[in-house]
């Protein structure tokens, strides 16, 4: 390392070296993914290789100038964000290469949305060699080095030339930047820190947005002093094709096979992540705006509204009858904990008691939560062995995967079959069983893993999902369809209730 003699202190490393050590550290490191991904998308032949190329100056040339930036203006603050950046690029790493997620804005809403007990079952001894390999290193070298900033004029200098170096390199590829556009998601969402510094702005962005006032539909009718309950569950991460009601091979679904009056819809769901999910399913019509979601509109109009869930990412909900996992317990002292099993306790009587006609009840459940499938259900539900018990999904012999994940379909078919059971036996109610997932679930195809990657590019294990309707009434005929929504749930939901609002669509919903 070249030492700045001149400075009577001595033995200070300069700047601009630290910076350039720090970009290409960077690039070795945290890189490789994006190189990868971009060398797999660009077409053979000598374009191709210049748009690497230019990619490769510009995110070394970037770097550099963001390194010098924010060590010669924060010194030992631009250390201190340079550690933290270290720190999170390991981890980002570590998850890029053992879930192949890409760390998008909706992925950082499921960063910050995830609770503890989720977000443990994330890591594993790997993950902290990577924070210390990747991370911790190179932290300590730049704190080992002492920093020789030098004069504002070396500065500018520094600057002026890595920001001529970018620009030279954008405006090379002007012919490419056609292809830069349409691949800026994905190759954006694999160049650490970038990703995620950027994309937590705007998931936080898009958070504020989403947290104004919600706005309310115009107000509902009650149409008539019928007995109606309907309980929609809201899966999770559960993909059609892996139920045999639609034709998988296992019997995953043993029980609900035997049940009359059962209809089985395909459904696509509009995106490949819980939030949105969620929200189509409890959204009128499509959109990005947040309208009077369902339980708060029926709670709103005097419909009684029961919210349970081990789950998590609903928006925002305005009703009395909310309960989680703890307060579930309490309630329920000898259920089984720590399985959705305890989302169906004692559904008769929260119905009876209710007091009111007409009774919606919303499970959101948890069942097929990855990575850890083979912890989501009860030992009696392995049917299928052995299990991986490992959370790197990408070394886990994907047939154990996709035992363990099977299970969580075999747990899925007994749930609703219970919820089931539970409606027949109210008497003088009609009442319905609504199954529908927020999203599918990738088990290695293509080396993809669980779920999230954008719709537009997503692979249909990502979205196709089960649309599963019970009613206890067999006369109750159910609409021909090809493919459901998720935004069916809403209009169908009203229909079966007896509910009058100027805001139904008699075409989006299932029941004749
Ligand atoms: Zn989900």
């Amino acid at each position: 390392m070249k030492r700045n003699n001149r400075n009577p202190a001595g033995k200070k490393v300069r700047i601009g070296i630290v910076a350039a050590l720090l970009s290409v550290l960077t690039m070795l490191l945290f890189h490789l993914p994006f190189f990868r991904h971009a060398a797999g998308q660009v077409e053979p032949g000598f374009n191709g290789k210049m748009i690497l190329l230019s990619l490769g100056v510009i995110l070394l040339a970037g770097n550099y100038l963001f390194y010098y930036l924010l060590l010669y203006i924060g010194r030992i603050v631009g250390k201190l964000l340079i550690s933290f950046l270290f720190i999170g690029n390991a981890i980002g790493l570590y998850f890029i290469n053992t879930y192949d997620i890409m760390i998008d804005d909706s992925m950082m809403g499921n960063v910050f949305n995830t609770n503890y007990a989720e977000a443990t079952s994330y890591w594993s001894f790997s993950a902290l060699l990577y924070i210390l390999l990747t991370g911790a290193i190179p932290i300590v070298l730049i704190w080992l080095a002492k920093t020789d900033y030098g004069k504002i004029k070396r500065f500018l200098k520094s600057i002026g030339l890595s920001l001529l170096t970018v620009l030279v390199a954008v405006f090379a590829n002007m012919p490419n930047w056609m292809w830069i556009d349409k691949n800026s998601t994905v190759l954006g969402s694999l160049i650490l820190p970038w990703s995620y510094v950027v994309n937590t702005f705007r998931y936080y962005s898009a958070e504020k947005e989403k947290n104004r006032e919600e706005i309310l539909l115009p107000d509902a009718t009650i149409l008539n002093d019928d007995k109606d309950v309907l309980v929609l569950v809201i899966g999770e991460s559960a993909r059609r094709d892996h139920f045999s009601l639609y034709g998988y091979e296992r019997d995953t679904n043993p029980l609900l096979s035997k049940v009359p009056n059962l209809t089985v819809f395909k459904a696509n769901s509009s995106a490949t992540y819980t939030t949105a999910g969620v929200k189509a399913m409890l959204d009128y019509t499509e959109t990005d705006m947040l309208y009077e979601i369902l339980p708060n509109y029926l709670y709103r109009n005097g419909v009684d509204v029961i919210w349970r869930s081990s789950n998590w990412g609903q928006p925002p909900l305005h009703i009395r009858k909310f309960f989680e996992e703890p307060e579930l317990q309490v309630m329920y002292p000898d259920a089984q904990s720590g399985f959705d099993g305890l989302l169906t306790e004692g559904l008769k009587e929260a119905v009876t008691e209710s007091g009111n006609n007409k009774v919606l009840l919303i499970l959101h459940t948890s069942t097929s939560h990855g990575p850890s499938y083979n912890k989501k259900y009860p030992p009696e539900f392995e049917v299928f062995s052995p299990v991986c018990n490992t959370v790197e999904m990408s070394k886990a012999p994907i047939d154990e995967l996709i035992n363990a994940y099977d299970n969580t379909i075999v747990y899925t078919d007994w749930l609703l079959d219970r919820i089931i059971g539970d409606l027949k036996e109210l008497d003088g109610w009609e009442s319905c069983m609504m199954f529908v997932s927020d999203h599918g679930e990738s088990l290695g195809e293509n080396n993809l893993y669980m779920h999230g990657v954008p719709m537009s590019i997503a692979p249909k294990e990502q979205y196709e999902i089960p649309f599963i309707v019970w009613t206890s009434d067999s006369t109750q005929q159910l609409k021909p369809a090809d493919m459901l929504s998720q935004y069916n749930v809403f209009h169908s939901v009203l229909h079966f209730l007896g509910i009058g609002s100027p805001v139904y669509d008699e075409r989006m919903n299932i029941f004749r």
